[in-house]
């Protein structure tokens, strides 16, 4: 899943304007990052099953930046390091807390629908956990493009945007829904794990930076 990922971050970006959103996605996709990263180290795994051609999707073993346990202290240490940054500035401590502890915990939400049984309550030997929408592939997609546009259309309710900017930010959801839905449905097979990692880790950068830099508003103080 990315699209929904980045739906999530908007919609609870909405919380506190004053916050960039490109932030508040990049949150959304913190365990993603964990994961990519771990997966480049060999600390944690990702697979490309032989029947991916009918599966459409990776298996993953990534008990450290997905485990449910350990998810929810990811989210609480994003949370406590954005509050530590944001002191002294015009973002309110306990919203920014709110709003990056939240986008971190919605990644895990999200994840738990789509993914199947693999997703560890505390370690590798933990019961796994997943409601394996991808197993109706069609369906996943459905409700992970609802996901994305619809915190897309109540993050831009919520904000005072140029058109220009807004233009923008559809034009990226509509990218980035398309490649995701491109990616679990037609797309062949990819060639390497670290092919996946790698252009996962550029997908999260260019996508923070982009909503980042169309999402800056006058009122954010810049
Ligand atoms: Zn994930």
């Amino acid at each position: 899943m990315f699209a929904g990922h980045v739906g999530a971050g908007l919609a609870i970006g909405r919380m506190e304007p004053r916050l960039n959103p490109g932030l508040v996605v990049l949150a959304a996709l913190l365990l993603d990052v964990v994961l990519w990263i771990l997966v480049l180290g060999g600390v944690e795994r990702a697979t490309i099953p032989a029947n991916y051609a009918a599966r459409r999707y990776l298996l993953f073993d990534f008990p450290i930046s997905h485990g449910v346990v350990l998810a929810a202290g990811w989210a609480l240490a994003a949370a406590g390091t954005a509050a530590l940054v944001a002191r002294g500035g015009s973002v309110r401590p306990g919203r920014v807390v709110a709003v990056v502890g939240l986008a971190v915990a919605s990644h895990e939400l999200l994840d738990l629908l789509v993914h199947v049984p693999e997703i560890p309550l505390l370690g590798r030997s933990s019961p796994a956990l997943g409601l394996g929408l991808w197993r109706a592939m069609p369906v996943a997609l459905a409700a992970e493009a609802a996901v994305a546009f619809g915190g897309l259309a109540w993050y831009l309710r919520g904000s005072d945007l140029s058109r220009g900017r807004r233009i923008g930010l559809v034009a990226v959801v509509a990218v980035v829904t398309a490649l995701t839905v491109a990616g679990q449905t037609v797309a062949p097979a990819p060639p390497d794990v670290g092919t996946v990692a790698g252009s996962g880790l550029v997908s999260i950068g260019v996508t923070a930076a982009l909503v980042g830099w169309l999402g800056r508003t006058r009122s954010a103080g810049r």
